[in-house]
């Protein structure tokens, strides 16, 4: 089967907005095993976007199309597909119907340019949109098949793994599946994880294993081929084992795993609480566990470099305890960073016990502090789960 994506939308082509669609469905199909041939990229134009359609039908069994189904006048799509089609446009009531459904669900007036999204040229068939007002669009002749899926991400995604990639699978007897897991690694860079893991990285083939870095943390993915899911799964187990013991304790967690979240929940899974101070992080830590809905955060405060980065260790942790003493939590964390030695001092006491740690820091600015932020939180969650090497 031969496939192509089409990306529709003269934004795309001044660079006004990424083409995350394009990057996403690619992902997303390689992931389902459908290979990907060819890309285009098309403005809105009637004329280019018909001989765009035209042009991709003669080389591909299938040509997945994203953007310009909108009740726009720029919305050119649906036209262009009936042209490409030879066919005309036919108004779809029950199409319309949906629209006005969805507008008085939501309590809004219902503009009239949002019938045309109910016209569909003779022959196709409409893919609902649960998540939006332009339904998709299917045509097919004996040339191959065009499907069109709306620009919004929030609304093509959930079209094409819920509709259009199932139709494929059955339409074309598709079999296998590409299946990924993203172990995440804090606290050490990408070259670092590579010397542990590196002979495992070059010589595996089935699952192969990669890793992809960024300031919070490594990701290592875990990709394995297989004819279902669960045979995916089995073959990404073992691989999985074998990294996260040469890493010893360093995976923060796979695929959606958020390291505030894990920290949360270890320390209400002991009934503790914290505050935090920090230096250089502004108040960063605390608002990172915020944001993840953190239970056991009870405050924080932030204080002056100058002020602690002149103490020595004990001090600097007996400052910390004080400054901290009215929230009456279980638990304290300080982050203070040292110019001098260009490192960030984290320390962390709890009902077990008092840590410390060095985390170098060579710069300021606002990768450094994430990249503070979260390496102490994942010192933080080693001490709780045993694995402080
Ligand atoms: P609508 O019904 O909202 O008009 P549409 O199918 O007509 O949807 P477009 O008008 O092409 O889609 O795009 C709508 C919005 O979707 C764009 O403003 C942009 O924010 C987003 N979008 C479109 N194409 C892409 C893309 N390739 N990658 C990422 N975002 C996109
Ligand atoms: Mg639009």
């Amino acid at each position: 089967m031969n496939v192509e994506i089409m990306m529709i939308g003269t934004e795309l082509l001044l660079g006004q907005i990424q083409d995350t669609n394009a990057t996403w469905m690619a992902q997303t199909l390689a992931e389902h095993g459908v290979d990907i041939y060819r890309k285009t990229t098309v403005g809105d134009n009637r004329a280019r976007l018909v001989q765009a359609l035209r042009d991709a039908l003669e080389r591909s069994d299938v040509v997945l199309c994203s953007g310009g189904l909108g009740p726009t006048e720029d919305d050119l799509t649906r036209e262009c597909v009936a042209e490409v089609m030879g066919v005309e446009l036919a108004y779809h009531p029950e199409l319309f119907e949906e629209v006005v459904a969805r507008f008085r669900h939501l309590n809004l007036s219902i503009p009239e340019n949002n019938k045309k999204q109910a016209w569909l040229p003779v022959g196709a068939r409409a893919i609902p949109n649960p998540n939006g007002t332009a339904p998709g669009l299917l045509a097919e002749d004996a040339r191959g098949v065009i499907t069109c899926m709306p620009g919004v991400p929030s609304e093509l995604k959930p079209m094409l793994q819920e509709q259009v990639l199932p139709w494929m699978r059955e339409r074309f007897g598709l079999t296998g599946v590409l299946h990924y897991r993203v172990l995440k690694v804090c606290g050490m860079g990408e070259s670092r994880v590579d010397e542990l893991i590196g002979d495992l990285i070059t010589s595996s083939s089935n699952p192969t294993v990669g890793l992809l870095a960024s300031p919070e943390f490594v990701r290592i993915r875990i990709a394995a081929k297989a004819a279902t899911l669960a045979e995916a799964e089995s073959l990404i187990d073992p691989m999985d084992a074998a990294v996260s013991a040469r890493l010893k304790g360093r995976v923060m967690g796979r695929d959606e795993d958020v390291l505030e979240a894990v920290v949360d929940k270890l320390l209400m899974d002991r009934g503790w609480t914290l505050a935090v101070l920090e230096t250089e992080t502004g108040g960063l830590v605390c608002h990172k566990l915020r944001a993840a809905g953190s239970r056991a955060l009870v405050g924080g405060a932030v204080y002056p470099v100058a002020e602690l980065a002149v103490l020595e260790e004990g001090d600097r942790v007996d400052f910390i305890r004080k400054c901290l003493v009215p929230f009456t939590v279980t638990c304290f964390l300080g982050l203070v960073w040292l110019p001098e030695k260009k490192l960030t001092a984290v320390h962390f006491g709890c009902p077990a016990g008092n840590y410390t740690w060095e985390i170098p820091q060579l710069g300021q600015g606002a990768r450094a502090q994430l990249r503070a932020s979260i390496w102490a939180l994942d010192c933080v969650r080693r001490s709780l789960v045993g694995e402080n090497g």
